[in-house]
């Protein structure tokens, strides 16, 4: 088939690898001419597992093809995704700005019915607002022909999104139009084998369902940094609960790791854009409210414990820091916790070493050049002559480190660990004073 995506993000660059690798023919328009230029010379903006070789090989091959003329997408596309980014604006509120853009680019180019799917997350009753906008460009022009705008919600993961696109949990499918939904089952066909994924539903309830999901998602990760929290006062353990209560099938093992909070460019956005929707219709969304709260204090968890350790004297002093991504296997410090701990230390006068596999440059390109931030090219070369190492990403190269190098190069053996990888009878053993999350303090 042939498609069209609008937006090279996340989402868009990897959903339309995904559909070019199956065979589908996809045109991606993005508005970004320095990174289609970039996508056009073989450079991947983004670090996916996988995704280079497929975006490379697609592209040699002519099935994914990078443009910055809308024009090109919008004659190519039987199918039109909508990819573009809903960044919250001062309110909190999703701006849908960007995707009326495009709305508003395919009604005004449109020279034949077409089948419009919103993959970007939306506010409930954005379908709509997007068939209006089409609508009434087409109308400008004197067509009588409509186009069908259907919403169909990504899921995908950061740090695997090409495998979540090449094999779904489930497709969620918005509309009340059979043809749409006829068209939207061949496309999605290679990926639905077993005829089991696809979930067809009305088009606000698929709105509704992507931000459900990312709000229950986000709802049991401050959940258990509470009960994290209260394990530390009660003098429990909250490795030992989580497995505890992980092994009831109706609370199950994802999920429940206790934490530095929640970052990111969805959970965040997404929990604050569903409160402000809520607001919307006179509803207070106070689950929600709570769920933001509990994050929002969780990031400030390893700065308190670095504080109290230092007896709030952290002028001078130099931290180690492992992990700068908001979550393993992905450069995107959007949101990220360790960017919340760093603006803390440099506030408070400390100097940090920081370290992570992927988000060097991205780091670069965030903060650019400044005395109290080095970034260092291994974990090792982090550690040297630092006061304390700071865990804040719990990526797989942090899981068993050497630790008589890590007490060679601190100048204290002071760990402060975000993401509870290491054993605190085995650091204090070793002579370290260990700080981990909703466990005693262990030297
Ligand atoms: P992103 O910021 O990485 O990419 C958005 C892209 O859209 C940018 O390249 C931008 O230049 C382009 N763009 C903006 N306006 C445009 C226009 N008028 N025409 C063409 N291109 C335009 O965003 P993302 O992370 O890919 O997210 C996109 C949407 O998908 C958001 O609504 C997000 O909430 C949702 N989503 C994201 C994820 C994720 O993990 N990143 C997962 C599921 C859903």
């Amino acid at each position: 088939m042939k498609v069209t995506v609008f937006g090279v993000g996340y989402v868009g660059l990897v959903q339309a690898a995904a559909l070019a690798e199956v065979g589908h023919h996809v045109v991606c328009v993005d508005i970004d001419k320095t990174k289609v230029t970039r996508l056009n010379d073989g450079y991947i903006p983004i670090y996916e597992p996988g995704l280079e070789n497929v975006v490379r090989d697609n592209h040699r091959s002519g099935r994914l093809v990078f443009s910055d003329e809308p024009s090109v997408g919008v004659a190519h596309g039987e199918v039109q995704f909508i990819a573009v980014g809903t960044p919250p604006d001062e309110s909190g509120a999703a701006d849908t700005r960007h995707v009326l853009s495009v709305a508003s680019t395919i009604g005004a180019l449109l020279d034949r019915p077409a089948l419009v799917v919103n993959k970007s997350t939306v506010p409930v009753g954005t379908a709509d607002r997007v068939a209006q906008c089409i609508d009434a460009e087409l109308k400008s022009r004197g067509e009588r022909f409509a186009a069908t705008v259907i919403s169909n919600p990504e899921f995908l993961k950061e740090g695997s999104a090409l495998t979540d696109c090449m094999k779904p949990d489930r497709i969620i499918i918005g509309t009340d139009d059979a043809a749409a939904e006829a068209t939207m089952r061949e496309l999605y066909a290679p990926f639905n084998r077993n005829h089991e994924k696809i979930i067809v539903m009305d088009v606000r309830s698929a709105e509704l369902t992507k931000y459900a999901a990312n709000c229950m998602l986000a709802t049991k990760i401050s959940f258990m940094n509470e009960i994290a929290n209260l394990a530390e006062k009660l003098g429990a353990d909250v490795e030992a609960v989580r497995l505890g209560i992980g092994s009831d099938p109706r609370i199950g093992y994802h999920f429940i790791y206790p934490g530095v909070g929640y970052g990111g460019s969805c959970f965040p956005k997404d929990v604050r854009a569903l409160i402000s929707t809520a607001k919307s219709v006179g509803f207070d969304a106070d689950v929600l409210k709570a769920v933001e709260h509990r994050n929002n204090c969780q990031k400030n968890t390893l700065f308190s414990k670095i504080s109290n350790h230092f007896n709030g004297d952290l002028k001078g002093k130099t931290f180690a820091l492992w992990g700068l991504a908001f979550k393993p296997n992905t450069d995107d410090m959007r949101e990220a916790p360790a960017k919340v701990l760093m603006e803390a230390l440099w506030q408070a006068g400390a100097r940090v070493q920081a370290y992570d596999p992927e988000a060097m440059n991205e780091a670069q390109r965030i903060y650019g050049a400044r005395d109290d931030l080095q970034l260092c090219g291994t974990k090792e070369s982090a550690l040297n002559g630092a006061d304390a190492l700071v865990i804040a990403t719990e990526w797989q190269a942090f899981r068993a480190p050497d630790f008589d190098v890590l007490q060679e190069a601190l100048t204290e053996p002071v760990i402060i660990d975000g993401r509870n990888l290491y054993d605190p009878v085995k650091l204090a053993g070793l002579g370290f004073d260990y700080y981990s999350v909703g466990r005693a303090h262990a030297s």
